[in-house]
């Protein structure tokens, strides 16, 4: 009893210190206030270098319904989840269509990325596309084939500029997917190459010089022209390949053709050739059968016979 009686304690100071969550409106069954402040704390531990106190305010989530009118329905794009709306409050509606996560406590932890990333930058504004694919890192699984639509940019050249993705809630739903690809693969390619813990290093350096390529100069020395083109080389490298498959995929389908269509116009060309070489036979039988009926009538005409007439008669008769 008396060691439950500190774990719940234990608990109760640990979700104070990171702030409570007061979920309002129409929580999904398996969503409630202690499951987000565990995933707040998480997130909280996974970027933060210890060199900012948690932030204690307190963080409200509201879950709603679009069809309901709610206020909230504007303030997101028609493909959009959910939203983290200042440093204090996620909205998540129930009854959209987003393209990205699958569960409401996936696009929950998500918008519970922005608001921890959001505190721990402080005055320093964090680019759209650090936001967007940490909150994707973060929170887990991606809800729709990242492969093909990186591929299908690589096809038609339509990669973007990172600085871009500070629109997105712009955009119209493909582009907003290739941006949040785009942003996921960015920050891959930086936890891939430097491992999770130079993300708090990059925020806490963006904190101290003031900006977030400050930041990245500092800890990485690297500047957003360098950076940008080490991730269009990243996703190059990953999926230019997927993109050739399908590119001689489509050649090899076009030669198919081709080679069907020149294989039926031959077949077609030699029939055509067939007929006119039997028909032209036909003819000169003709023409020899009427030959030989003349020479006949001719001869039964006339009053002397030699002996090649007789042999020609015979000759006849016998075929
Ligand atoms: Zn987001």
């Amino acid at each position: 009893m008396k060691r439950c009686a500190w774990a719940w304690a234990a608990l109760w100071l640990s979700a104070l210190s990171y702030g409570g969550v007061d979920i309002q409106g129409f929580a999904p069954p398996d969503i409630d206030k202690w499951v987000l402040q565990r995933e707040y704390r998480r997130i909280w531990r996974a970027i933060d270098d210890d060199s900012v106190p948690p932030d204690t305010d307190a963080i409200v989530v509201r879950y709603y319904f679009k069809r309901m009118g709610s206020a909230e329905t504007s303030w997101l794009p028609e493909w959009g989840g959910g939203g983290a709306v200042g440093k204090n409050l996620v909205i998540v509606p129930l009854d959209a269509d987003p393209f990205l996560h699958q569960s409401f406590l996936q696009i929950t932890t998500h918008e519970l990325a922005h608001i921890v990333l959001a505190r721990a930058a402080g005055d320093v504004a964090l680019p759209r596309w650090f936001h967007e694919g940490l909150a994707m890192t973060l929170s887990g699984e991606i809800g729709f084939d990242e492969q093909v639509v990186l591929s299908r940019a690589l096809l038609t050249g339509s990669l973007m500029p990172l600085a871009s993705i500070d629109s997105v809630n712009g955009f119209r739903q493909y582009r907003a997917m290739l941006a949040y690809c785009e942003s996921h693969q960015a920050v891959t390619l930086l936890i891939n190459r430097y491992g999770l813990e130079i993300i708090p290093q990059i925020i806490a350096a963006a904190r101290s010089r003031g900006n977030f390529w400050g930041g990245m100069d500092s800890v990485l020395v690297m500047m957003p022209i360098e950076f940008e083109s080490a991730v269009r080389q990243a996703i190059r490298s990953r999926y230019q390949f997927i993109g050739f498959i399908a590119d001689t995929y489509m050649a090899w389908i076009g030669a198919a053709i081709l080679f069907l269509v020149g294989y039926f116009m031959t077949r077609m060309r030699n029939r055509r050739r067939l007929r006119e070489m039997a028909a032209a036979e036909q003819a000169a039988a003709l023409r020899a059968a009427e030959a030989a009926s003349d020479r006949d009538a001719a001869a039964q005409g006339s009053s002397g016979t030699t002996d090649t007439d007789i042999w020609r008669k015979n000759e006849t008769h016998t075929q």
